[in-house]
């Protein structure tokens, strides 16, 4: 294209809020056949909010529970309660959110304002540590408090099979549904939903018709993630669920080895890797930093119809400023 014609489809660009990063990529989008979009704060809102808190009653009493017993009291709904074998739901949600009161994550903070909503008094975490794409470690209390999915718990000696049917049942209902451990045994789970964007299917629909063919990667589970596609129109086939942040980019590769030209669309610090591997790397602008940095365009709008109008800009089909 011509230095005019960059500048032209620059402007356009920007005038729909969205950002291209220099006169190449522009035209690269052209090409685009592929569309890999995140799931997460991509084709979902990520405004996450806290629906589930699920006590796991431990069926007979190990040496954990006598351990807990030792721990004496907890500040829970702003009083004081007895530790006995019993679990009940404040109980899990003050180790759950206290734990992950250090954390940023969007699953982090649904999980911190759904406990202060229910009117929980947290504990200030110590030796919090995050894992990305499995969840977070902490002391809550002088104990060992985790907060994640089976993988997490299982990489730390804990079982996660009891509590296998209350995970397949939150799951089915299209959740993300997360363990809750103290010690060294499983206390609960609790588990939030998101509201799939209002334009994704939309968007899903107008990349088919211009014969694009779309996938969806996660760090989320199958169940989650197969409600999703389903929501949103994308082929179960083409969702890749359970992806370490690490793999993420790999998936690309994959797709891209296959010869496709790929456009990944992503908003999180996980998501960096593959906007980077990607032909295109497409941010949502109220994305992370780090993965608008990686990006080779920024959607301001945060709407997954732009990432057609992208590509109708770099194939000069968009014309107008709307
Ligand atoms: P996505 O790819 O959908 O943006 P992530 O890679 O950030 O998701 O996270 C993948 C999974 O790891 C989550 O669905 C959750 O099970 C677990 N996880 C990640 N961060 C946390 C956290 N702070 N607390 C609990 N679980 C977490
Ligand atoms: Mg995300």
């Amino acid at each position: 294209a011509t230095p005019a014609a960059t500048m032209v489809g620059t402007s356009i660009g920007a005038g729909n809020g969205i950002l291209f990063k220099g006169g190449d990529v522009l035209e690269r989008a052209k090409d685009v056949d592929t569309v890999v979009f995140d799931k997460t704060g991509t084709l979902t809102e990520g405004a996450m909010e806290l629906t589930d808190v699920v006590p796991l009653n431990a069926t007979s009493a190990t040496d954990d529970s006598e351990t807990a017993a030792d721990g004496g009291t907890r500040t829970v709904s702003g009083g004081t309660e007895a530790t006995t074998n019993r679990t009940d739901e404040a109980t899990v949600l003050h180790a759950a959110a206290s734990a992950e009161s250090g954390s940023e994550h969007p699953l982090a903070r649904a999980i911190v304002d759904g406990a202060e909503e229910r009117g929980i008094h947290l504990t200030d975490p110590e030796d919090f540590e995050n894992v990305p794409g499995q969840g977070v470690r902490a002391t809550v209390g002088g104990e060992a408090v985790l907060v994640g999915n089976r993988t997490f718990v299982r990489h730390n000696g804990i079982d996660p099979s009891v509590a296998a049917e209350e995970l397949d049942r939150l799951e089915g209902e299209g959740k993300t549904a997360m363990l809750v451990a103290r010690g060294d045994a499983l206390l609960g789970l609790v588990a939030t939903a998101d509201t799939v964007k209002g334009s994704a299917e939309e968007a899903v629909a107008a990349l088919h018709d211009r014969d694009v063919s779309v996938h969806m990667i996660t760090g989320d589970n199958e169940r989650t993630a197969a409600a999703v596609a389903e929501a949103v129109g994308i082929d179960p086939a083409n969702v890749r669920a359970g992806v370490l942040p690490e793999d993420k980019s790999a998936a690309i590769d994959d797709i891209q080895r296959d010869g496709r030209t790929a456009m990944m669309v992503g908003d999180g610090v996980n998501d960096a890797p593959a906007l980077a591997t990607a032909v295109v790397g497409t941010a949502i602008g109220s994305g992370t930093d780090v993965a608008i940095e990686a990006a080779d365009i920024t959607l301001l709008r945060d709407d997954p119809l732009d990432v057609v109008k992208a590509i109708r800009i770099s194939d000069g089909t968009l014309r107008k400023i709307r």
